[in-house]
């Protein structure tokens, strides 16, 4: 079989020259995959695997049929593999194959679920990274960089942010596998390894013009970023090389810089399980909590807000009046909701045609689509209190008239209920193209002729039972039942027989069939031609359908917030500047939905700036803390917010570190991770900043644990000065409220009576006294006789007062105390009266004026004056303590 052979000899050639993970080659009417590609693909998609034996040899072999292959694309890129496809073209000899694209995670067109689909590029530049990122199924591209001391922070952030499907990595980054690792593990990106010359700064520069027009760089402000500027060349370069014609939409570069966009670093994003929960699930995030959206490009964009928060006053203030107005005018806003309803994703079918995807139906959406923008105005113009409001601008900023002339344009091309082929006419209206309205006039007379044919006959010769019909095999024929079928004349050709009748035809059908096999086919080439011509128009106002499909997002996004606020009783926070956070009875807008919740205030300002949340386990720290933090959020997306009333102070970040169960998951030190990220707080926070902190410095032994909490309380304290949150269960931490100006404590109230905790949910000023850990110890189930005695254990310990109980859910007692005065720790017993009354700073200048102290001691107490806190990493503070402490208790002996 010399045949096969050619075939997978050819596959295997083609495969040869692409670096992509599989080959679909089309031979005929399906597309073929071979050899391993063949085991893989059956494996994904759940196909039959069979045999295509070539010299002697026999190669797995599996295909999906021509027409199918869009969906088994799809199903491999989304699982991760890049696909090239190769076609086949015939030729004056027979055919020949080549491969026309590559499918992969971040170029999919055709994709299938109404997220945003990002390719990200990412390069080292100096101190930075560049980052870009195309949505090609949108036409979105952003480019931005990041520096800093945390600047792989920063970058790991935003490329959470993008959420990317396929990343690019630059050279350097290649090379640096530790960054590739945080990578994989923060997204779940396909990596690929594009050409490394894509990266360059000249090369890159220059295809950035080549798209965007050549003052577009300067225009934007990145002229001087080659950081930025090289991301997105690479990124051009490879949407280019796959080959999928999806560059044409995507018309304008955007960049965006941190200084107005909340910063919210990836471990933030998660845990205020903004798009999803901790779990991974979508359901119980914050964005599905909110989002009554009608439109797959008003979701995407309220998911856009959520993760990108702002500052500007201004811009929350519009969004805000946008929320108000539509909350107010109710029966408005259900018009509007319902107008757009009928909305398609003009993002998407605006790169639809630019690809050159797009069939009729696609550009008649559009049509229907655009013509949604002056109804929509109808509503808004029509109804005072949202003419008066910022929707009045959404709707008048996006071109009309050009909206309007194109659906007109559309709609009187286009037949109503057009066929998904495109190349086989059946397209366009009459009336739309002179030389079209002919072919399907003659035509239409071949066929009137023919329908005809059978009276005529029947006529002429007296046959009663005749008739004229088609079929694939036969062509027209005559058909004349067999009692009739020697009557028939001379001129009729018989081509079959069948049981009851005879087949004929003359020369005037065979002519008549010629014809309209001739206009068929003209009419198809003709009206594939003009579709063309009429998509690349559509493609050629890739802007405007743009424009018009984010100004009807806008809309939908407004009007969801507006819904929801409505629905559960929300209110418009005022926006302030400086530190204030201002919360009457507020609520956490996801535990809301489903629990009966008891609201709670809040009250933070310049002088009050960080509270030390106690209160048993269980009792609703973590939620109080979420709710102010989700409450600034929302805040500053424009939303209004779960509070009787709210006045928030604009942060520039916001910052949390909580429990870590996924990472524990993955393998990774509990500690270690904690250690990082509240290392990253330290370094990122500012003063105009919010920090959550849930039980910082569990992860490790009590000791530690205290005194990392400490420390990090007085850093952020003292030099940070963010506005703080912190939930602990070292009740001893509680004590600093007394030494440190601006810290108090707040506790989530608890009865107990008889035994029993009840928990109030209601916050109060000042700390908690008392340890609730064996209660929920008794709740989880812990054996009663356990339970029993470690009641006793706490009481002999309460009575012997030296030691406290740590009041964790551990249970687990304390063997020393903190001691506040000196910062140090005491063992059990060794308690002296000064703690009750000496006061920190007192103590630790008493021992700085000891003049008799030995040298190690004075050459430790050199190290700790110079040692410069700002700068060393927390965990080495940490080092350096253990060493000191370690050192001291030797001499002492
Ligand atoms: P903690 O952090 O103190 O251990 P959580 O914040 O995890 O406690 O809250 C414990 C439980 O109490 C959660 O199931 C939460 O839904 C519920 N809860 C917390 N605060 C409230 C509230 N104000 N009203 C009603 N239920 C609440």
């Amino acid at each position: 079989m010399t045949e096969a052979t050619g075939i997978v000899g050819e596959f295997l050639a083609l495969k040869a020259e692409t670096d992509a993970d599989l080959l679909a080659m089309q031979c005929g009417d399906f597309y073929e995959f071979f050899d391993e590609d063949a085991e893989t693909v059956a494996d994904e998609l759940d196909l039959k695997v069979s045999q295509k034996s070539s010299h002697g040899s026999s190669y797995p072999m599996a295909g999906v049929p021509v027409d199918d292959l869009t969906p088994y694309l799809t199903a491999l890129v989304e699982r991760g593999y890049r696909v090239a496809v190769a076609d086949q073209h015939e030729t004056s000899d027979g055919h020949e194959r080549a491969i026309t694209r590559i499918v992969t995670p971040g170029t999919l067109i055709e994709t299938p679920d109404d997220d945003a689909q990002y390719l990200a590029a990412v390069v080292r530049e100096g101190d930075g990274y560049g980052v870009a990122a195309a949505d090609v199924t949108t036409g979105q591209f952003f480019v931005t960089s990041v520096d800093g001391e945390d600047r792989e922070g920063a970058l790991l952030t935003e490329l959470y942010k993008f959420d990317p499907a396929e990343v690019l990595p630059g050279p350097d980054v290649r090379a640096d596998e530790a960054l590739l690792d945080r990578i994989r593990e923060r997204t779940t990106a396909t990596l690929t390894l594009h050409a490394a010359e894509s990266f360059a700064p000249g090369r890159a520069r220059h295809r950035v013009r080549e798209q965007f027009g050549d003052d577009t760089t300067e225009s934007v402000g990145i002229d001087d970023d080659e950081a930025a500027i090289r991301a997105a060349g690479a990124v051009l370069s490879y949407v280019e090389e796959t080959g999928q014609g999806a560059l044409a939409s995507v018309t304008r570069l955007q960049t965006y810089s941190g200084s107005d966009h909340v910063e919210l670093d990836a471990t933030t994003q998660r845990n205020l399980e903004l798009t999803e929960t901790m779990q991974g699930d979508r359901s119980g995030s914050l964005f599905s909590t909110i989002d009554h959206t009608v439109t797959s490009a008003g979701g995407r964009l309220l998911s856009q807000w959520l993760v990108r928060p702002r500052q500007s006053r201004r811009e929350l203030e519009r969004r805000q009046s946008g929320v108000a107005a539509l909350a107010e005018a109710a029966m408005a806003r259900e018009d509007l909701r319902e107008v757009l309803d009928g909305a398609y994703d003009l993002e998407r079918l605006a790169s639809r045609a630019a690809s050159g995807s797009a069939d009729a139906g696609d550009l008649l959406r559009v049509a229907e689509t655009l013509a949604l923008l002056p109804r929509s105005a109808e509503v808004i113009e029509g109804t005072d209190r949202l003419a008066e409001s910022p929707l009045a601008e959404v709707v008048a900023d996006a071109d009309r008239e050009s909206a309007a002339d194109l659906a007109a344009e559309l709609d009187e091309a286009l037949a109503d209920d057009p066929p998904s082929t495109v190349t086989q006419g059946g397209l366009f209206r009459r009336g739309y193209d002179d030389e079209l309205d002919e072919i399907i006039e003659q035509h239409e007379a071949a066929k009137e002729w023919i329908e005809t044919l059978d009276q005529r006959e029947k006529g002429r010769h007296g046959i009663t039972h005749l008739q004229v019909d088609r079929n694939k095999t036969d062509g027209y024929y005559i058909q004349v039942g067999k009692s009739e079928a020697d009557d028939v004349p001379d001129e009729y050709e018989a081509i079959k027989t069948l049981k009851n009748s005879e087949r004929f035809t003359i020369p005037e059908l065979e002519e008549k069939e010629r014809e309209i096999l001739r206009l068929e086919e003209q009419r198809g080439e003709l009206e594939y031609e003009l579709f063309q011509n009429l998509r690349e128009r559509v493609a050629d106002r890739a802007t405007l359908l743009q424009d018009v499909g984010r100004a009807l997002a806008e809309l939908d996004a407004l009007a969801s917030l507006a819904t929801h606020a409505v629905r559960n009783d929300w209110t418009r926070p005022e926006l302030v500047e400086g530190r204030d956070l201002d919360i009457r009875q507020g609520r956490h807008p996801v535990v809301e939905q489903t629990t009966s919740f008891v609201p709670n205030d809040l009250s933070m300002d310049d002088d009050r700036r960080f509270l030390i949340v106690t209160g048993p386990n269980m009792s609703g720290k973590s939620t109080y803390m979420r709710q102010a933090a989700l409450i600034t959020l929302l805040a500053q997306i424009g939303s209004f917010v779960p509070a009787e009333s709210a006045r928030v102070g604009l942060v520039d970040g916001i910052f949390t570190r909580v429990g870590a169960l996924d990472e524990l998951a993955q393998g990774r030190s509990t500690f270690m991770v904690e250690m990082q990220e509240l290392s990253n707080i330290l370094h990122s926070a500012t003063d105009e900043s919010l920090v959550i902190l849930d039980e910082v410095g569990r992860g490790t032994a009590t000791y530690d644990g205290i005194s990392i909490a400490w420390a990090a309380t007085e850093y952020i304290h003292n030099q940070v000065r963010a506005k703080t949150l912190f939930a602990t269960h070292y009740h001893e931490l509680t004590g600093l409220a007394d030494h440190l100006d601006r810290v108090e404590n707040v506790h989530v109230a608890a009865d107990e009576s008889d035994g029993d905790v009840t928990f109030l949910r209601t916050v109060r000023d000042g700390p908690t006294d008392r340890s609730y850990g064996i209660h929920v110890a008794d709740l989880a189930g812990v054996p009663d006789p356990v339970v029993d005695r470690s009641r006793d254990v706490l009481e002999r310990l309460r009575e012997e007062e030296a030691i406290e109980a740590k009041g964790s859910g551990d249970g687990e007692p304390v063997q020393a105390v903190f001691d506040l005065s000196s910062g140090s720790f005491q063992q059990d017993g060794e308690r002296t009266a000064e703690r009750a009354t000496a006061d920190g700073g007192a103590a630790a200048d008493e021992s700085a004026d000891d003049s008799t102290l030995d040298p190690e001691t004075e050459a430790i107490l050199d190290q700790l004056r110079d040692l410069d806190v700002n700068e060393t990493p927390p965990v080495e503070l940490l080092a350096k303590v253990q060493e000191w402490q370690a050192k001291l208790d030797g001499d002492d002996g």
